[in-house]
């Protein structure tokens, strides 16, 4: 059965093969080059007043991006004491949230520039962030799902995609009416700011979004309290935990959680794949914004009699990634979010080298936290201990023989986000998809990159818990558990 989905259609973005599209980007962000941006809680109360902190490129410490204040303690306290439903028409919501989709694209240039200095993302990543942001808003916005909302939903999303999942949880919530708290992650507060104001502006109440920016005191402190009617995050797998358990502490019984957390996801090339279609496949899956995505390729299987040949092409490739600054087109990927992020992830990399495992490293440059893509040898994806958020690959090889074994091993983490597989035989296909365990799978592709409507994105097991975001069944979670009057 197909599923429903709403009229309307995806963003047309940017084309950076297209001359006109990139002079149109140019002289969009230009402007904003060394801007400094200034954002802190938006609350439909008076804000406690809290000292403001500098705000530095992740690629260059030179450039100062602007300053970001937290929320306190108090600010949450006056957050859920202003907090009231979008009690409109859905008409009138679905109205708003495709002004919003119109105002980011209109302010296009401003939010580019910020995706880079504050985010560390290239042209690249920022047209696809940007279009998936304006998709989620417009998309939910069609389904105009008319059911009674939960109440106060508070949504808490990560730095990795600051625009689009920051977008994503708020539209849902809104359209179904609830009074949303946001708290995006504190490193991406001046973007959460600058798309929140243009919520306002173009007619979002402040009673109905409100933003808390700040680091897990503010979650925790959100979460744990007696009001909340829903949470949607998106992170790690403790941090959900612990939201679960400070809503079965706090919370009315039942409250909703929708929680999209990590992965150890893996791609598996056999012999019949086509080699250079894959190895692009996999250098973007695991490479491309520097492998901070929970959908990025963490373990590579590839089939012995391949195995020493594609290693070939995959460090080539590798050799001809370019890691730096992300204004730039040129840039492949852009830098690790902060230095806590370099410090783990490249002390993770050492001890490979120490074990004797690094298989292959590229060059990175020196300034900001740059992190050279590394290759390193496991026997299996049972021997990751962790998923490293970060240019990070891990390859193995199978035998073809040991094919079920391999996706055993892969179920066997525990995970279920997203999965790739390369090979030209359909059985095959059949034979591994049906066993795999993952809430995105790829064939013959990258893994990366899911489109609102058409890729509904979101996993299974320690991966996540809820619908899928970009997917029909997404906003009805925040509604009251009514059968809610889907268009026909
Ligand atoms: N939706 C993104 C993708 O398909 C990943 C989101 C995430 O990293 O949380 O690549």
């Amino acid at each position: 059965t197909e599923l429903w989905q709403p009229e309307r259609a995806n963003a047309r973005g940017w084309d950076l093969a297209a001359p006109e599209h990139l002079a149109e980007i140019e002289a969009a962000r230009a402007p904003f080059r060394t801007t400094r941006f200034e954002g802190g809680p938006l609350l439909a109360g008076e804000a406690a007043p809290e000292p403001a902190h500098k705000v530095l490129s992740p690629s260059d410490p030179a450039d100062l991006v602007g300053h970001a204040r937290f929320a306190s303690t108090a600010d949450v306290e006056t957050a859920f004491a202003a907090a009231q439903p979008w009690a409109v028409a859905v008409e009138e919501r679905a109205r708003v949230l495709n002004a919003v989709a119109d105002a980011y694209e209109a302010e296009f240039g401003r939010i580019f520039a910020l995706l880079a200095r504050e985010a560390g993302k290239t042209p690249d990543d920022s047209v696809a962030e940007i279009r998936e942001a304006v998709d989620f808003l417009r998309y939910y916005a069609a389904q105009k799902v008319d059911a009674p909302p939960l109440g106060r939903v508070v949504c808490i999303s990560p730095w990795n995609f600051p625009l689009a999942i920051f977008t994503g949880q708020i539209a849902a919530a809104l359209m179904a009416g609830n009074a949303v708290l946001a708290k995006p992650a504190p490193q991406t507060t001046l973007i959460a700011a600058l798309a929140v104001n243009l919520m306002h502006e173009v007619g979002v109440p402040r009673s109905a979004l409100q933003l808390l920016p700040g680091a897990g005191e503010v979650g925790a402190a959100l979460t744990s309290d007696a009001r909340v009617d829903g949470v949607a995050f998106t992170g790690s797998h403790p941090t959900a935990k612990r939201i679960q358990a400070a809503l079965a502490e706090h919370a009315a019984p039942g409250t909703p959680l929708i929680a999209e957390t990590g992965g150890l996801n893996a791609m598996i090339v056999d012999s019949t794949a086509l080699p250079e279609q894959a190895v692009k496949d996999v250098v973007e899956s695991a490479f491309q914004s520097a492998g901070q995505r929970c959908s990025a390729c963490r373990c590579l299987y590839v089939q012995t009699d391949i195995y020493e040949s594609f290693l070939e092409m995959l460090k080539g490739a590798m050799d001809a990634f370019r890691v730096g600054d992300p204004w730039f087109l040129d840039a492949d990927s852009g830098p690790l979010i902060d230095a806590a992020a370099h410090e783990q992830i490249a002390g993770y990399v050492e001890g490979k080298r120490a074990e004797g495992k690094l298989l292959h490293q590229i060059a990175a440059p020196e300034g900001g936290h740059f992190l050279a893509p590394s290759l390193i040898a496991v026997d299996g994806i049972g021997e990751i201990e962790r998923e490293v958020f970060g240019p990070v690959l891990h390859v193995a090889r199978y035998r073809a023989a040991d094919l079920e074994k391999v996706i055993g091993a892969i179920n066997a983490t525990g995970y279920g986000l997203t999965f790739g597989l390369h090979t030209r035989i359909d059985d095959r296909v059949e034979f591994v998809t049906e066993r795999v365990h993952a809430g995105n799978v790829y064939v013959n592709r990258n893994q990366i990159g899911a489109i609102v409507g058409s890729q509904p994105f979101g996993g299974e097991g320690l991966s996540g818990t809820g619908p899928k975001a970009g997917g029909p069944h997404y906003l009805p979670r925040f509604c009251q558990p009514v059968e809610p009057a889907l268009p026909a």
